[in-house]
């Protein structure tokens, strides 16, 4: 098989004929004459010697992928550490990044739909108990009124609903998850994908952005991949929230002193997302991508990229005829 043709990780320009002149040496650095891109030679010619251990793109089985997920996370908490590591000679790989974020996704919507399930049937508990009690101690004729609000905890009747309930949120709300902190979260995460959507409008429809930046689109879909799913964890995290809101009723302390400090701590990770998102398309064109922009022309970009607010509003209308077609299922599955 013929090693395949060199080309410029940022442009895709093939380098064939630049290293056709080198005659007796071969450097280690270059500059692309299309883009300008600074090139590591030995990387353009062997990109599958860069391997990062830490990197879930770089996982051989799933047990890597599980082992590499907090540190994957932990670069990607702060974008510019990310970006410096994730160079554009970095091989990619497009399929384990999705099952990564699968995975991950599902890792935390069982675990937060547990958490919710216990909090559900510790309340109920809680009430059952207090019905039980004042049971025995009401007139014979308020006792068949008491016993009707006695939820049977053992029965499919309480736990179908329960648990379809709880996978479901914010999907269906029920009358028990009271905050609505889920259904707040899914719109920050989705403004935050409509930013990321828009940032890859200015990249790459405008005709004078693309010319300039001379960037392969390809690069900027992975980032919108990454940047526009993760702040959908804010759901997974909110539904804790909810989950610990519903423990504290059962037992006071320690969940009492949780649930009191975890509303403000949304609201910060809340914050935190936007500037998440704006900070990681900013060091993405920067670092990552080399493109040399003036300060204010990142500002500028910046400011339109929250023109992809009303792109959320239209993806969230969008999945409306959605959200009313799962409803219509779970009413009928008995949730
Ligand atoms: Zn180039």
């Amino acid at each position: 098989m013929p090693p395949p043709t060199p080309i410029c990780p940022k442009c895709g320009y093939d380098q064939s004929g630049t290293i056709a002149t080198w005659t007796d040496r071969c450097p280690l650095q270059g500059t692309c004459p299309e883009c300008g891109y600074t090139l590591s030679w030995p990387d353009v010619a062997n990109p599958s010697r860069i391997h990062h251990r830490w990197f879930v793109e770089h996982a051989t089985s799933k047990r890597q992928l599980l082992r590499r997920t907090l540190p994957t996370l932990w670069f990607l908490l702060f974008p510019n550490r990310y970006w410096h590591r994730v160079t554009m000679e970095t091989p990619r790989s497009t399929k384990r990044n999705f099952l990564w974020l699968i995975l991950l996704f599902a890792t935390f919507h069982i675990l937060t739909t547990g958490a919710l399930v216990a909090g559900n049937y510790a309340t109920h508990r809680s009430s059952n108990a207090v019905h039980t009690k004042s049971m025995s101690m009401a007139p014979p004729q308020q006792k068949k009124q008491i016993a009707s609000r006695i939820v049977d905890l053992s029965s499919s009747d309480y736990w179908v609903p329960t648990i379809g309930d709880a996978l479901l949120l914010p999907l269906i709300h029920h009358s028990l998850y009271q905050e609505r902190y889920a259904e707040g979260a899914a719109i920050i995460s989705t403004a935050c994908l409509g930013v990321s959507i828009m940032w890859y409008i200015l990249f790459c429809v405008f005709q004078t952005t693309r010319k300039r930046t001379k960037l392969r689109m390809i690069h900027v879909a992975r980032a919108v991949i990454v940047a526009g799913s993760l702040p959908f964890l804010l759901i997974e995290a909110a539904r804790l929230i909810e989950a610990v809101q519903l423990l504290s009723n059962f037992n006071p302390t320690p969940f009492r002193v949780v649930s009191n400090t975890l509303p403000f701590l949304i609201m910060i990770v809340s914050v935190w997302m936007m500037v998440w998102t704006q900070w990681f398309w900013i060091t993405a064109s920067r670092i990552g991508w080399q493109i040399k922009a003036k300060w204010w022309e990142l500002v500028l970009v910046t400011t339109a990229s929250f023109l992809g607010m009303p792109i959320a509003g239209l993806i969230m209308l969008a999945f409306k005829p959605v959200r009313a077609a799962v409803e219509h299922f779970a009413y009928w599955f008995g949730i």
